[in-house]
C-alpha cells in the first residue's frame, strides 16, 4: 500500500500533522459523533473493487462456500481472509487510531489494536438495505467504494451502551446521510445505524470495524456511560435535575424556619423588654410610696 496511491492529498497531510485542527480542516461532523472526510484515491477504489469482483467470480465458479463478512450481510467477503489483513492493520494503526484518539478517546479510540476488514455489496441480486443495528467495534470506518448507485442513504440514531440499546432517539439523533464514492465516514461502533434500500444500481462499501482490548476489559467493571451512551447522559442529567431541585427545596424550607425562628426570637425579646419596664415603673411607684405615706 502506498499512501500516496491510496490515499487523497488533503488526507495525507491531516495525518501527517496529526492535530486536531488539521482533522478538523479536513472533516465535517454533521451530527454529533459522525465524521465524514475525502479519505480514498478513485483508482484505489477501482481496484478494491475489482479484486472483491474476481474474489466473488472465483468463489462462484468453484462453488466455494466463504464466510461473509457478519450475520446481517449475504454479500461481500472478509478482506482479511483474502491477504489484506496487513494493509488494513496499518489503515488503522497510522490512519484511523490518530483520528480516533481525538475524537473517540473515551470509548479506546487510542488503543485500538485489531480489527474486522470486510467489503459489503448492496443493489440488484444482492442485500438491498441493512436494518438498524450497532457495529461489533469501538470505532467503524465506512468508506463508500462505488460504483453508480442510487438510495442506500444511512441514517444515524445515537450511541447506546448495552443496556439502553433499544431505547428511543432524540430529535438531535436523528440523522441521515448520502454517502458518495471515495469518501469515508467515521463513528462509534455503538452509534446505531442501518442502510436504506440500494434502489438502483450497485454500491460498494468497504468496512473497518476498530476494537481496542483495553476499552472492553474495563467496560467489563464500568456501569454508567454517560461520556457516550446518549440515554446514559440523559439520565444522568435527570438525576441532576431532581437532586439540585432537591437542594432549592431544603433551601427554601431553611430559609422559611429560620425567619419564623427570628421572629419568635425578637417577639420574645419585646416581651422581656416590656415586663422589664413593667417591673422597673412598679417599682419606682411602691419606692414612691413608700417614701411619701
Ligand atoms: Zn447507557
Amino acid at each position: 500500500m502506498h499512501p500516496t496511491s491510496t490515499f487523497v492529498p488533503s488526507f495525507l497531510k491531516a495525518i501527517t500533522d496529526n492535530t486536531e485542527e488539521s482533522f478538523r480542516s479536513i472533516m465535517s461532523e454533521p451530527s454529533p459523533g459522525v465524521f465524514t472526510f475525502e479519505m480514498l484515491q478513485p483508482s484505489f477504489c477501482e481496484l478494491l473493487v475489482s479484486e472483491v469482483e474476481n474474489f466473488e467470480k472465483w468463489v462462484n465458479e468453484a462453488k466455494f462456500r466463504i464466510m461473509r463478512p457478519n450475520t446481517m450481510n449475504r454479500y461481500g467477503a472478509v478482506l482479511d481472509d483474502f491477504g489484506l489483513e496487513t494493509m488494513l492493520d496499518k489503515m488503522m494503526e497510522s490512519f484511523v487510531r490518530p483520528i480516533s484518539k481525538v475524537f473517540f478517546s473515551e470509548v479506546g479510540g487510542a488503543t485500538l489494536d485489531s480489527h474486522h476488514g470486510f467489503v459489503v455489496e448492496y443493489g440488484k441480486d444482492r442485500d438491498v438495505d441493512l436494518g438498524f443495528h450497532v457495529d461489533d467495534s469501538e470505532v467503524t470506518l465506512n468508506v463508500c467504494l462505488g460504483k453508480q448507485f442510487l438510495g442506500g442513504e444511512l441514517f444515524f440514531r445515537g450511541t447506546r451502551c448495552d443496556k439502553h440499546v433499544n431505547t428511543g432517539s432524540q430529535s438531535e439523533e436523528i440523522f441521515d446521510y448520502t454517502h458518495a464514492p471515495g469518501r469515508a465516514v467515521l463513528h462509534r461502533g455503538r452509534h446505531r445505524h442501518g442502510a436504506r434500500a440500494t434502489t438502483s444500481g450497485h454500491r460498494i462499501n468497504l468496512l473497518l470495524w476498530c476494537r481496542s482490548s483495553v476499552f472492553r476489559e474495563m467496560k467489563k467493571y464500568q456501569k454508567e456511560f454517560s461520556s457516550w451512551c446518549g440515554e446514559c447522559l440523559r439520565e444522568k442529567k435527570e438525576r441532576q435535575r431532581a437532586s439540585l431541585a432537591a437542594t432549592k427545596w431544603e433551601t427554601l424550607v431553611a430559609i422559611y424556619f429560620l425567619t419564623v425562628h427570628d421572629k419568635r426570637v425578637a417577639e420574645e425579646r419585646e416581651r422581656i423588654y416590656d415586663m422589664t419596664s413593667f417591673c422597673i415603673i412598679n417599682a419606682g411607684l411602691v419606692l414612691f410610696m413608700l417614701m411619701y405615706s
